[in-house]
């Protein structure tokens, strides 16, 4: 079973979009990473929203 890596997610807000191939290396996020994995306290660098902002982007 492949599992799809592309499952990218928009904030709401401004419309980052957080790519798990990419990571976030302004938060030592590194690729890989699934938006559902990302820590706790993690938030869009871009406007500092926080996760439950974000949508899946299809
Ligand atoms: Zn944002």
């Amino acid at each position: 079973m492949t599992t799809a890596s592309t499952d990218r997610y928009i904030c709401v807000n401004c419309g980052y979009v957080y790519d798990p191939r990419v990571g976030d290396p302004m938060n030592a996020i590194p690729a890989g990473t699934r938006f559902d994995e990302l820590p706790e306290p993690w938030v869009c660098p871009m406007c500092y929203a926080t996760q439950d902002q974000f949508d899946p982007l299809d």
